[in-house]
C-alpha cells in the first residue's frame, strides 16, 4: 500500500499512526527507525508493506507537479492499493487534480482519504472531493484517529489474497549440488552422522533427489540430496548431463545451494556451470571445498588463502558465496557447513530498511555520479521489493543510463553496509516517467 498526496496533507502522520497499530515489524534494526519510509504493517492478520512517498528523493528545486507525477508513477508500479490523501482544511487544490489525472486509468484500486476531517463541518464539505472522479472516499482525522480503522478494513479487503503459498515446507532447504565424484554423497552421510535428529525421510518425493528432514539444534532443515539416487537413471555418457539437470531442479526449490567442489581438482567448467544456475535462480549459496584432507597441509592458512584467490578469480559471479573447507572422509568442517548455510539462508531473507537503503544509495551516487552523453543518472528512490533473493528496485530518470558496471558499484556500496554474505542481491531499474524541467 502506498500513501500519495501533495505535501502537508498528513501522509507521514498517517504512516506513523499505522505503524502504531502494527503488531509485527519485520525489518527492525535498532537506530534507524527514525527515517523509516517503508514498513511491514499488520491489520486484522493481513500483513502488508507500507510506503510513505514523503521519502522520495527530490531536491528542493524540483517543481511540485513533477513530485506529484513521480509519486503517482511509483505508486502505480509498486502498490496493490493506493491511498490518495487530500486535505479537508484546504479543500481541493490544483495539485490534487493533477494527481488525480496522473492516477486516472490505473488498474490499482485507489481510495480517496480526506484527512483533517476534525469536525462535522469539514465532513460535509469533504464531499467536493468526489468530483476528482476516483470513486471511494473515506473521511479521517489522523490527529483524532477517527476513520482510520475503516480505511484499513477496506485496504485489507482490496489486497490480493496470497492463498496457496502458505502451505509450503517452512523448513530451511539446503540442496547439496555439484558435479559427480566431488563427494556429495559422502558429505550427506557426514551431515546425517552429525545430525541431532532425523525427523523423516521423504522418499520418492521426486525422482531427482532424496529429501531428508532433520533438526539441527533448534532449526528444522530439509536436506535435498541429489547424489543419493545416482544409480537410478544413469545413461551411458550422460552422467554429467543428468547431474546438471538434477542440480537444476534441486536448486530451483532450495533456499541455500551447497555447491560441493573437489579441492584437489582446481575449478572446472562443471563447477562453474552449476554455480551459474544458482545465481540465475537467485538462490543463496555456499561453496564446500571438499577432499581438503588430500592437500599438502590441510591446516595451512596460506593454502586456504591461495585456493580462495583462485576460486574468486575463476568464478567472479559467486563472489558473495563463503567458502568452507571440508573433508567428508575425515569428518572435518562439517558443522561449519551447516552453520554457514543457515547464516546464508538468513541473509537471503533479509530486508534492508528503506531509510538506510536510500541513504546508502544516495551517498554512493553523490560520491560517484554517473553520466553519459551529457546526461546524468538520477536515482530518486530505492525500495526493497522482495527477498529470497533480496531485490532492490531503483527508480531513475533514465533506465538506459544505468550501466551494468554502475549497478555493480551500487551493489558493492550496499554490501559495505549489509554484507549479505551468501546471497546474491538483485538490482532492478525502473524508469520514473518523470521529466524535470531542465532535461
Ligand atoms: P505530509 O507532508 O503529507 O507527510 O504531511 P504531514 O504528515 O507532515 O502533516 C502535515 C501537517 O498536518 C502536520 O502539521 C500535521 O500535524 C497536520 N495534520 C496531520 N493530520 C491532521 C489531522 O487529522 N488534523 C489536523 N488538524 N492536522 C493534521
Ligand atoms: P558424489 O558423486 O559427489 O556423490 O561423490 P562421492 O561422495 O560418491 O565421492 C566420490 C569419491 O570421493 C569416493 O571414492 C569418496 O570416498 C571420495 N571422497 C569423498 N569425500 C572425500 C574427502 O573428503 N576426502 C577424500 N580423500 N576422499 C573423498
Amino acid at each position: 500500500m502506498v500513501i500519495v498526496g501533495r505535501p502537508n496533507v498528513g501522509k507521514s502522520t498517517l504512516f506513523n499512526r499505522l505503524l502504531g497499530y502494527r503488531s509485527a515489524i519485520v525489518e527492525d534494526i535498532p537506530g534507524i527507525t527514525r527515517d523509516r519510509i517503508s514498513a511491514e504493517a499488520e491489520w486484522c492478520g493481513a500483513v502488508f508493506n507500507l510506503i510513505d512517498t514523503g521519502g522520495i528523493l527530490m531536491t528542493a528545486n524540483d517543481p511540485l507537479m513533477d513530485q506529484i507525477r513521480l509519486q503517482a508513477n511509483m505508486a502505480m508500479s509498486e502498490a496493490d492499493v493506493i491511498l490518495f490523501m487530500v486535505d479537508a482544511m484546504d479543500g481541493m487544490t490544483a495539485a490534487d487534480q493533477e494527481l488525480a489525472d496522473a492516477l486516472r486509468g490505473t488498474k490499482t484500486p485507489v481510495i480517496i482519504v480526506v484527512n483533517k476531517t476534525d469536525n462535522q463541518n469539514r465532513e460535509i464539505e469533504s464531499a467536493e472531493f468526489y468530483s476528482l472522479g476516483m470513486g471511494e472516499l473515506f473521511t479521517i482525522s489522523c490527529i483524532h484517529g477517527h476513520g482510520v480503522a475503516d480505511v484499513l478494513d477496506r485496504v485489507v479487503q482490496l489486497l490480493p489474497r496470497s492463498d496457496g503459498e502458505v502451505a509450503e515446507d517452512e523448513n530451511t532447504k539446503l540442496a547439496i549440488v555439484g558435479r559427480p565424484n566431488v563427494g556429495k554423497s559422502s558429505l550427506v552421510n557426514s551431515l546425517l552422522g552429525e545430525k541431532r535428529l532425523i525427523v523423516s525421510e521423504i522418499a520418492g518425493t521426486t525422482r531427482d533427489a532424496i529429501d531428508t528432514r532433520l533438526k539441527w539444534n533448534d532449526q528444522e532443515i530439509t536436506l535435498i540430496d541429489t547424489a543419493g539416487i545416482r544409480k537410478a537413471g544413469k545413461v551411458q555418457g550422460s552422467v554429467e548431463y543428468y547431474s546438471v539437470l538434477r542440480a537444476q531442479r534441486a536448486i530451483a526449490r532450495c533456499d541455500v545451494a551447497v555447491l560441493v567442489v573437489d579441492g584437489t581438482a582446481g575449478v572446472t567448467e562443471g563447477d562453474k556451470r552449476v554455480g551459474g544456475i544458482i545465481v540465475e535462480e537467485g538462490r543463496a549459496c555456499i561453496v564446500v571445498v571438499n577432499k581438503w584432507d588430500l592437500t599438502a597441509n590441510p591446516k595451512s592458512r596460506t593454502l586456504i588463502k591461495d585456493y580462495t584467490a583462485i576460486f574468486r578469480n575463476e568464478v567472479p559471479f559467486l563472489a558473495f558465496a563463503p567458502l568452507v573447507f571440508t573433508s567428508a572422509l575425515e569428518n572435518t568442517g562439517i558443522k561449519h557447513v551447516v552453520t554457514t548455510a543457515l547464516d546464508a539462508a538468513e541473509m537471503h531473507a533479509h530486508r534492508i530498511p528503506t531509510g538506510l537503503l536510500n541513504r546508502v544509495v544516495r551517498e554512493a551516487s553523490d560520491v560517484k555520479p554517473y553520466s553519459r552523453k551529457g546526461k546524468t543518472l538520477r536515482i530518486y528512490y530505492a525500495t526493497m521489493a522482495t527477498v529470497k533473493p533480496p531485490t532492490i528496485v531503483l527508480f531513475v530518470n533514465d533506465a538506459e543510463l544505468c550501466h551494468f558496471s554502475y549497478l555493480r558499484y551500487l551493489e558493492n556500496a550496499i554490501r559495505r553496509h549489509v554484507a549479505f554474505e551468501g546471497t546474491p542481491i538483485r538490482l532492478v531499474v525502473k524508469e520514473a516517467s518523470y521529466k524535470a524541467k531542465d532535461e
